[in-house]
């Protein structure tokens, strides 16, 4: 397989949008991530465009995305103080209905990047 080389490619995994990453690929995966932190080298590494999961899950098994609202929805409803987590890779306008949901039902937000 012939190795490609990609200079300043874009890491959008946590926010910080870090520009000047260094992507080895073989053809099928990146194999080398350069300038990259852990979180942007496991996000390069092991997101692909094939469809790997059905689109939800309750409890490790396949579900519809209404059957997984639905459920979510219980389980904040019946929680103290719910922690809405991850927000990473979605868009500002995700971001504000997350913050938005936190106040609504007297939850706390964070990020991965608290990791
Ligand atoms: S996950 Fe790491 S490499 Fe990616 S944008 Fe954030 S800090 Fe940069």
């Amino acid at each position: 397989m012939e190795l490609t080389v990609t200079k300043n490619a874009t890491c959008t995994f946590c926010g910080c949008v870090c520009d000047d990453i260094e992507l080895h690929s073989d053809g099928v995966r990146i194999t080398h991530t350069k300038a990259a932190c852990v979180l942007g080298t496991a996000w390069f590494k092991n997101h692909t465009v094939e469809k790997l999961f059905p689109d939800a899950l309750i409890d490790g098994k396949p579900a519809t995305v209404d059957e997984a609202v639905h459920f979510a929805a219980e389980l904040l409803h019946a929680a103290d103080m719910p922690l809405l987590y991850g927000l990473s890779n979605i868009t500002c306008e995700a971001t504000r209905e997350a913050a938005s949901l936190a106040e609504l039902i007297g939850g706390v937000i964070d990020s991965h990047t608290s990791l």
